[in-house]
């Protein structure tokens, strides 16, 4: 960091910097007129004692006495220049120990501390940056964000408004930049004509709206990605400016739906790319538990490829010799073609009939209610909140911490629970519970933050996902330069160009498994979508390739594999 020009630029710029440095600088010259004035008296007092001492004797005397140094060398020995060297030794305890130091760090130091942070978080965009993202809000969604961009050395700028919010954020390595978000200067000042796209993820919609009004005034162009809380909102933002709008809650409520395994079809589509479909199957009350994914033979009965098995929330690549339990879950790879032949070969028994249970009648809560009452599943609501609008028939009100509110919900011979408070404490105490009651329970969980994915998982929880990856992906995917979709929080499939490192070289000779934990699930070219590419083909140097990984196998397989462009 170069602080020092920083420095003399906040003292050039700042009349209370420069007020400061005047003041020191004041504080340093009186210093000097008393030194020089003890000087003079304690010439003349020597005189007084009979004693000669040259101007640099007498220097050194006033600086030994000041200091409280006192070497004893040369002393008084009358009345008159013994008080003289107490009112020295006073003036110097006085102007060297206190009012100096104190001075320093009230003036210089202090505006030196204020250069290094206006260094660490300043108000326009360091130089050389281009084709950044600018984030404009300080929530969870933004951090997730930052993390997904970091993996993919994407540059970004994350604006906060207050200086005092921002430093910390810096402090922990984010790159801050302050200023106004309703002040079309501040993005003037994040070179907005060069970055590549403005993310606008805070929880309030109106906020969001005028930030989006403000960017379009400036840049016309400019993609802006938003979060809408809801579908009037989503329209608000749409007409503000805003060129893609997630409602976040619909999404996250339809994928919490999509984990309830009773629709009528077995393999539940999760993903889609084109022509491919990724599809989630349960296994029990089929002939395929117990077999290994080998002895299946679904490659070759229905077409399909087996990815990966879920069980208990661990996701495991698909091994040949990998065996099926009555609670995994599989997930396949295939068309629309190939799924169908599979739903054919194992069709999906009657609905059980048993509600699924929903913990929290929130915005989330009601909507993953909604969606299963599209995919003809029954539900119940618990909610302790009793003035909340929920539908009759469907509503349970009470604790969910309390086993017999739990049991009016019907928890005893439910399959599902869905949790979905928006508070990851009582989420994980809930997911505790439920599976200490229920060891046989699927439960899904809602996640607010990454960093609560973990406990959530080892509390019990079958899945789980959280707004901030959702957000963090949907926008991310709007840079073009990967296309992800998450089959669960911490598995993404997605879709790259080909590397060059990778361009022409055979599958079989790379060991992309092995190197990066990453499986690659079709190669698509010209020609189409290859589901299931020959190990033994060359990459194409023009094509994409999908593949399913976690998000560390992901950033291990971009560091092995680069890509050959940035966005522009
Ligand atoms: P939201 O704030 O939209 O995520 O909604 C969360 C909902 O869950 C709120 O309506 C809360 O009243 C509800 N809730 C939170 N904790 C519990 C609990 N222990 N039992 C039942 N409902 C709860």
């Amino acid at each position: 960091m170069n602080i020092v020009p920083t420095f003399l630029a906040t003292v050039r710029r700042s009349r209370h910097s420069r007020r400061n440095v005047r003041l020191m600088l004041q504080i340093v010259l009186l210093m000097f007129a008393v030194i020089a004035l003890f000087a003079v008296i304690f010439h003349y007092l020597m005189l007084a004692e009979g004693h000669f001492h040259s101007p640099a004797a007498s220097i050194y005397w006033v600086l030994e006495t000041m200091t409280t140094l006192g070497y004893g060398d040369i002393v008084f020995t009358g009345d008159a220049g013994r008080l003289f060297a107490a009112l020295v030794l006073l003036t110097g305890i006085l102007l060297i120990f206190i009012i100096v130091p104190f001075t320093f760090i009230e003036t210089v130091y202090a505006s030196w501390v204020a250069a290094r942070n206006e260094e660490m978080a300043p108000r326009r965009l360091a130089r050389g940056i281009s084709g950044h993202v600018i984030i404009t809000s300080v929530d969870p969604v933004s951090f997730a964000l930052i993390r997904k961009l970091e993996h993919y050395a994407y540059t970004y700028v994350l604006l906060v408004s207050k200086f005092d919010q921002a430093l910390p954020l810096a402090n922990q390595g984010y790159n801050v930049m302050v200023g106004e978000l309703d002040k079309p200067e501040t993005y003037k000042k994040a070179q907005i004509e060069i970055a590549s796209m403005v993310a606008v993820t805070c929880q309030r919609d109106s906020i969001n709206a005028n930030v989006a009004m403000t960017i379009r005034r400036l840049a016309p162009e400019i993609p802006i990605v938003a979060i809408a809380q809801s579908a009037t909102a989503s329209q608000i933002l749409k007409l503000a400016g805003a060129t893609h709008v997630l409602q976040l809650t619909d999404s996250l409520s339809q994928f919490l739906a999509r984990r309830v395994y009773g629709g009528k079809q077995r393999a539940n589509v999760v993903a889609s790319f084109d022509g491919l479909q990724i599809a989630e199957a349960t296994v029990r009350d089929t002939k395929l538990v117990g077999l290994t994914i080998e002895a299946t033979r679904l490659r070759t009965e229905a077409g399909v490829s087996v990815l990966g098995v879920w069980h208990r929330g661990e996701f495991t690549p698909g091994n040949p010799d990998t065996e099926l339990t009555a609670r995994s879950v599989l997930v396949l790879a295939g068309s629309t073609d190939h799924l169908q032949r599979f739903n054919a070969l194992y069709p999906q028994p009657p609905v059980s009939g048993k509600p699924v249970v929903i913990i929290g009648g929130g915005r989330i809560g009601v909507a993953t209610g909604q969606a299963l009452e599209h995919a003809g599943i029954d539900y119940r609501i618990i909610e302790r909140d009793p003035e909340a609008c929920l539908a009759d028939g469907h509503r349970v009100v009470g604790d969910a911490t309390r086993l017999s509110v739990l049991m009016d919900a019907g928890i005893g011979d439910a399959s599902t629970v869905i949790v979905t408070t928006h508070d990851d404490d009582i989420n994980i105490y809930l997911t505790l519970y439920l599976r200490s009651i229920r060891p046989d329970l699927l439960i899904i969980s809602r996640s607010m933050h990454e960093r609560n994915l973990a406990n959530l998982h080892r509390a019990g929880a079958d899945f789980v996902m959280s707004h901030s990856t959702m957000g963090a992906n949907y926008i991310f995917n709007r840079l073009k330069r990967s296309n992800i979709e998450m089959l669960a929080e911490g598995l993404d499939i997605f879709r790259l160009p080909v590397p060059p490192k990778l361009a022409g070289r055979k599958l079989a000779d790379v060991g992309l498994r092995s190197r990066t934990g990453c499986i690659l699930i079709a190669v698509q070219d010209e020609s189409g979508m290859n589901i299931n590419p020959d190990p033994h083909e060359p990459l194409p140097a023009s094509g994409e390739i999908i593949l399913l990984a976690t998000v560390e196998q992901e950033a291990s397989f971009l560091k092995a594999y680069p890509l050959a462009s940035k966005p522009k």
